[in-house]
């Protein structure tokens, strides 16, 4: 049997945000990361010298995430440039990345973005994925549309992927994906 499959997104769950920029969660360590796409956006946005990209991480967070047992995807609007900045920082291997064909779209069923792709990146294995930003609706759709098991796991993004979410995770995989 296949290690189930984790799809993991970053803003919220690994790299969790707050309305303060002086209230990091505690445990979490301050980088500053030359990120490609964020100083494009900036320039974009009349920035003529973006600054690095400011972002928490927790470095306890690899080693939590190689322990479980699944196979690990990024499946973020970093893309690639999680394997370039994030991996490093937190202990992880180089790790396959879900290359939306699409991003931020409207759904005609009031989806996230990332449902349908996700379902198709997965053709047919388990999975589980951690998003801050996901709803009921999606985790229905995804539990008619999607022929294997899959766990929706919502994180919220002021705090970041907790002790009980690796719980949840290993659980689920050990009465899932067995
Ligand atoms: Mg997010």
């Amino acid at each position: 049997m296949p290690l189930p499959l984790l799809m993991l997104d970053v803003d919220g769950p690994l790299a969790p945000y707050v309305g303060s920029p002086y209230r990091r969660p505690e445990g979490y360590l301050t980088h500053r990361l030359p990120v490609r796409s964020w100083q494009e956006r900036q320039r974009a946005a009349g920035i003529r010298t973006p600054k690095p990209l400011r972002v928490w991480l927790h470095p306890d967070h690899g080693p939590a995430l190689r322990a479980l047992p699944y196979a690990l995807v990024w499946a973020t609007t970093w893309k690639d440039e999680a394997n370039q900045h994030l991996a490093p920082l937190l202990g992880l291997p180089e790790l396959p990345y879900v290359d939306w064909p699409s991003m931020h779209h409207g759904d005609p069923d009031g989806l996230h973005w990332k449902t349908r792709h996700l379902v198709a990146w997965a053709a047919g294995r388990p999975f589980a994925w951690v998003d801050d930003e996901m709803s009921p609706r999606d985790t229905a759709w995804i539990a008619a549309h999607h022929p294997a098991p899959a766990l929706t796991l919502p994180v919220d993004h002021r705090y970041g992927l907790r002790a009980a979410d690796f719980t949840v995770l290993t659980d689920w995989a050990e009465e899932n994906a067995s």
